[in-house]
């Protein structure tokens, strides 16, 4: 039989054949993960989960969420879902709606009662500080190793920021409740109102084998405006703290939000909620270059904020915000023109993110704070041996923007102990 004439011609001669220039490839073997499971902060194997979703198999689709992450049906509310941003489909069409089908197999968990086994008993001893969801990842998955585990929390009720930042009408608390309380099942002993001042001592006090630390970031930045008149001045932090101790929030009447990030949006769409006659956002940044998501942005908008861009606030007079109009820098810092403008207010809220406390850290020999978080090798240790840290109050890693997530931080510790979860440690050695 003739062969075909791509197959014998010359190489060198494809040219003559006026068809553009033929090379040869040897295709090279490379192991990735499909680009939804690389973004994903928890390391979630979703292709796998997807498909039993698919057949209809959604306990073994859940179990397999749990392998990585175990708070399906809250990240599957407040997960800004980089899995779909990398998601090939949505260079098609549209992306597949990952981060609703991790929320329906949550919610089917919580309706059913499925629940997850401890590992079997090892003896050994973690203390935990911080039962945030870095605190409380890290719990969950040495339970699964069948470590015994003592989480400490300063607050009256587990959750971390998850509690006591995200407002309620964006995480339902009984979704919230009902994940805690499986992990608290599977033996995890959570002390409450538990302060640690002096990590060392409570290690020591307690007999801890090492100790993981999630503080997160609970210290609101701010800056310095003056401020003479009646205007009321808050922090974001403490506004969404109050508001979920049901504490009176101080929001009211003609509301300013400084900030462009996401917790300046939930601090307006809370101000609105509460009955405020006037909300605004002011923003140093032009819109395209807030650190809020476009989609944050917009439910503030739609809800009856108004977005103040390139702006900031300069003084305070009696009830006038003196605002000095920005332009976009060099790089995307915005510089300032010497030209003002004011809006009323009654309330002016600083929604400038947080900072890490480090005091309870200040006795740890080992323990290098750069730049106001926590220092972390590749195993997440810090240099103090067998003291481990993770979620907001370590610095985020460098990897490619899509994975770039705030939430990175603290899924990231579930797999930062050592015996944990070896396969997606593995994965995450880039970092
Ligand atoms: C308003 C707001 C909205 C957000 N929205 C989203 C969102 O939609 N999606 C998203 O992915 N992320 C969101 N985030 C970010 C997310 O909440 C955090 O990244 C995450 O909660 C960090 O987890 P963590 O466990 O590191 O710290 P945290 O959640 O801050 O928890 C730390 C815990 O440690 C405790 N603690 C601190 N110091 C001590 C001590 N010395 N002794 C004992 N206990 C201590 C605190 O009481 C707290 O419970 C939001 C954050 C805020 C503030
Ligand atoms: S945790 Fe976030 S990134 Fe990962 S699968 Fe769920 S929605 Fe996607």
């Amino acid at each position: 039989m003739k062969a075909p004439f791509a197959i014998t011609l010359d190489v060198g001669s494809s040219l003559l054949n006026k068809t553009g220039s033929w090379r040869t490839q040897r295709p090279l073997y490379v192991d990735r993960l499909p680009p939804c499971n690389h973004a994903c902060p928890a390391g979630e194997n979703i292709q796998r989960w997807l498909y039993l979703a698919e057949e209809g198999r959604y306990e073994e689709a859940w179990r397999q969420i749990m392998d990585d992450n175990p708070f399906p049906a809250v990240m599957g509310r407040v997960c800004y879902h980089p899995c779909e941003s990398a998601c090939n489909r949505g260079q098609l069409d549209e992306a597949v709606g990952i981060n609703a089908v991790e929320r329906f197999l949550g919610d089917q968990a919580i309706k059913h009662e499925w629940r997850m086994n401890p590992g079997k008993e090892t003896g050994k001893r973690v203390m935990i500080v911080g039962a945030g969801p870095g605190g409380l990842a890290a719990a969950y998955h040495l339970r699964r190793l069948g470590h015994h585990v003592t989480i400490y929390d300063a607050w009256p009720q587990a959750g971390g920021m998850l509690r006591y930042g995200i407002p309620r009408y964006r995480l339902p608390r009984e979704k919230l409740n009902a994940e805690i309380l499986r992990i608290q099942e599977m033996g995890v002993d959570i002390q409450l109102n538990s302060p640690v001042d002096d990590i060392l001592a409570a290690g020591n006090e307690g007999n801890f084998s090492a100790a993981f630390l999630a503080l997160g970031a609970q210290l609101p930045k701010r800056v310095e405006i003056p401020v003479e008149g009646k205007v009321v001045m808050l922090d974001a932090v403490s506004v969404l703290r109050k508001m979920e101790l049901e504490e009176p929030t101080g929001l009211r009447g003609r509301v300013v939000v400084y900030g462009g990030g996401n917790t300046a949006m939930d601090v307006a769409r809370t101000a609105i909620r509460l009955g405020a006659r006037d909300v605004s956002v002011v923003a140093i940044e032009a819109q395209e270059h807030m650190p809020a998501h476009i989609f944050e942005v917009n439910e503030a908008r739609e809800e009856g904020a108004t977005l103040i861009c390139l702006r900031a606030i300069r003084e305070v007079r009696g009830n006038e915000v003196i605002l000095e109009k920005m332009v976009p820098g060099e790089g995307r810092w915005p510089q300032p023109t010497g030209q003002f403008e004011s809006i009323e207010a009654d309330v002016v809220v600083q929604a400038l993110g947080q900072n890490v406390d480090t005091v309870s850290m200040d006795g740890v020999s080992g323990i290098a704070v750069v730049e106001g978080t926590v220092q972390v090798g590749a195993d997440m240790q810090t240099g103090a041996p067998g003291v481990f840290a993770g979620g907001d109050m370590i610095p985020i890693c460098e990897v490619p923007p899509t994975r770039r997530q705030t939430n990175r931080r603290w899924l990231l510790s579930t797999c930062s102990i050592p015996g944990i979860t070896p396969t997606h440690r593995e994965r995450f050695d880039r970092c």
